[in-house]
């Protein structure tokens, strides 16, 4: 009876199966709650007496059956990869995984990209392992001090509280400088797809080495490079200590190209390549995906710090200092330039792309130094665009309609499917009674995070921000003009609500003065509140309880967003600058643009212009398309709307698409040149 709650509770399959989590919450909702969602910590705080004591009700038991059998159809229902023979394993290298609250290794939102990776991983079954981090302290919380400044909050993980088992009996060791750190092996199970955390805080290593692995994101080039030294050589190292014969390998962001560098190592000691051999074998099964739109988004390393952490093991390699230098510099041979990881990794990987079309364009211009002398629509960076993990992210409200006029596998069925027209059918009255309680839902959260009681009214057309406060973003673009955002808010008729939420990186000052203008603002404006601590959690009530979903940022600057997709997918219209994902998923009939002058030529943004078309196209479309109600109180064309985002995005930007894109267009083709490759004859010498 443990043993399988136990199983249960460290599958974060819970975290996508409504089923398994309520079993949690039926058990003590409080500390459910208190406990930040966490499963382990739950039960080890009631104990095995408390928990068979719990499991004698029969609220209890009845959710424990539920959850057991969730369990098992999941397990049960054979997806389509499973039984391909394929020669491929693939190992996912990323700095952050974002899969569960109480998981605290993700900072945001390539954190959370990579976390519904692995869950649409498990769903279709593709041959995946992951690697990572294990973060004692993650990132910081966000406070808010009576100033209206971000304060961060950091806490100590005990791996016993997490939904992580350390493997015993599993250690290797990394080269840094001239010694080897030792790290040990944690795994977190994400369905089917296993998930390694990789941990330098052991008594045997030396004092500097063992806080190498102890917070995300670092700013001290030196310990972030000791972290890439940890995540890339030891990664590989810790999949081949587990016997796992990974031939792919996926480079979630620069910080993981150390990776290539080891699989260089491993070919060259175990086949007897030469230096060329198996950088090209290598090559071909690396695949690479770039987040960032500029250049400053990228990691940097001085020459003399790469020396003394990574010269002993590239001599070992046999790589020349200089070269594996020029491998990461815009103009190979000058001496003094840094090693930039985008640059490497765009040069060590086969396949490398951008996170949406026009993120794919960007990154092409921007990087077309990697490959001199080719025009830049030559430059070989595709895209797959972004997608989110619909099972996750959908309210399960709008799942059970899903799986009522679509099925109940709505979730594996590709966008052509002939069953999703089914989706324009939903009754307005039952679509709009679904949104309705979501928001009311949505209010009632609010009110146990808002810093003073929330005075939300659930008529008011409710405007949903959220996401990091980089001033990019410009969280603050509504502020332009203020006396007409005040309009805006106390239209006795018509009024409009803003919910933000967003944390700005500890180290970025102006975003943090930005964030201190809307805090500010929502402590003078009843219709604004501003959210503290964004995270997975409120995410989720964010994008199923708000009635529009804004983001504004300069165009060009986000590579993909996701969050939008979570809201459209969720019948939460998008108001966007056609900008990342929105730039190809926006349609009219679907949601709304944000007018922008930018144009890939000429990218600077007027933010006054831009400011005045957001006002413009929320007084004259959206409010009152909004407060346009038939005699039952429906808004039957916002309804229509809600209906065909729902449609488009559920599939089109579902994560289930994201991995078969990258599936179809670079695992399997690299495992195949990887396999082809390794069958050649050997020519000796
Ligand atoms: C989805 C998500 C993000 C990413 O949102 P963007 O729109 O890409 O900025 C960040 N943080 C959390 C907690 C999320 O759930």
């Amino acid at each position: 009876m443990s043993d399988d709650i136990n199983k249960l509770a460290y599958d974060l399959l819970w975290t996508w199966q409504p089923a398994i989590q309520n079993l949690f919450r039926t058990i003590d909702p409080e500390r459910w709650e208190q406990t930040r969602q966490n499963p382990v910590l739950l039960l080890s705080q009631l104990g095995d007496e408390g928990v068979k004591e719990a499991l004698k009700r029969d609220d209890v038991n009845k959710a424990f059956d539920e959850a057991k059998t969730a369990f098992r159809q999941y397990y049960d229902r054979n997806p389509p990869f499973l039984d391909a023979h394929a020669p491929m394993v693939i190992g996912y290298f990323s700095l952050e995984f974002g899969i569960a609250e109480c998981l605290p290794i993700y900072s945001g939102g390539l954190g959370v990209l990579a976390g519904d990776h692995l869950k649409a991983t498990s769903d279709v079954g593709l041959p995946l392992v992951a690697v990572s981090l294990f973060y004692k302290q993650g990132f910081g919380r966000q406070d808010i001090d009576a100033e209206a400044r971000q304060v961060e909050v950091y806490s100590e993980n005990k791996g016993s509280d997490l939904p992580v088992k350390k493997l015993e009996g599993v250690e290797v060791e990394a080269p840094i400088g001239g010694t080897n750190v030792k790290i040990a092996v944690w795994k977190a199970q994400v369905g089917r797809v296993p998930l390694f955390l990789l941990d330098t805080d052991l008594p045997s290593n030396p004092p500097e080495m063992r806080t190498i692995t102890d917070r995300l994101y670092v700013p001290e080039p030196d310990k972030r490079l000791r972290q890439e030294i940890v995540l890339g050589i030891g990664g590989v190292r810790a999949l081949r200590a587990m016997g796992i014969a990974a031939n792919v390998f996926h480079l979630n962001e620069g910080h993981s190209f150390l990776c290539a560098i080891e699989r260089i190592r491993e070919l060259r000691s175990s086949r007897q390549m030469t230096l060329e051999e198996a950088r090209l074998v290598a090559r071909a099964g690396i695949v690479f995906t770039t987040h960032t739109p500029i250049a400053a988004g990228s990691d940097y390393f001085e020459p003399g710090l790469v020396w003394d952490l990574l010269g002993p093991y590239l001599q070992q390699v046999g790589i020349n200092f200089d070269r594996f230098m020029d491998l990461g510099r815009q103009r190979p041979g000058d001496p003094r330039e840094r090693l930039c990881t985008t640059y490497a990794a765009l040069r060590l990987a086969d396949q490398s792309v951008g996170v949406s079309r026009l993120h794919g364009a960007v990154s092409r211009r921007l990087w077309k130094d990697a490959w001199r002398g080719l025009q830049e629509t030559q430059v070989p960076i595709s895209s797959v665009t972004n997608g989110v993990h619909m099972p996750t992210w959908l309210a399960p409200e709008i799942s059970t309609i899903l799986s009522r006029f679509v099925g109940p596998d709505w979730w594996d069925l590709d966008g052509t499917d002939g069953r999703w027209h089914a989706v324009l059918e939903i009754p307005a009255s039952e679509l709009w009674s679904v949104h309705t309680d979501l928001k009311r839902k949505l209010f009632e959260f609010v009110a146990t995070r808002d810093e003073r009681p929330a005075e939300l009214d659930p008529k008011a057309l409710t405007i949903g921000f959220g996401r990091r406060f980089a001033p990019y973003k410009r969280a603050d673009l509504l502020l332009n003009d203020r006396p007409r955002l005040t309009k805006l808010l106390h239209d006795a008729k018509r009024p409009v609500q803003f919910l933000f939420a967003g944390k700005s990186h500890p180290a970025d000052q102006p975003g943090k003065d930005i964030l201190r203008r809307v805090v500010s603002l929502g402590r003078e404006e009843s219709n604004v509140v501003f959210l503290k601590d964004y995270d997975i959690e409120l995410a989720g009530r964010l994008v199923q309880g708000s009635d529009v979903w804004l983001n504004n940022p300069r165009r060009f600057l986000e590579a993909s967003g996701t969050s939008g997709m979570k809201a459209a997918a969720n019948g939460v219209l998008n108001v966007s600058v056609l900008d990342g994902w929105w730039d190809e998923g926006y349609r009219p009939e679907l949601g709304w643009a944000i007018p922008s002058g930018a144009t890939l030529d000429r990218p600077a943004t007027d933010d006054r212009a831009e400011a005045e078309g957001l006002y413009r196209l929320l007084e004259k479309e959206v409010v009152p398309a909004y407060f346009q109600r038939d005699a039952a109180g429906i808004p039957q064309r916002w309804v229509q709307m809600m209906r065909a985002s729902i449609r488009h995005v559920v599939t089109d930007f579902s994560a289930r698409r994201m991995v078969l894109d990258y599936f179809g267009q670079t695992y399997a083709p690299g495992a195949r040149r990887v396999e082809q490759l390794r069958l050649l004859p050997d020519w000796g010498g």
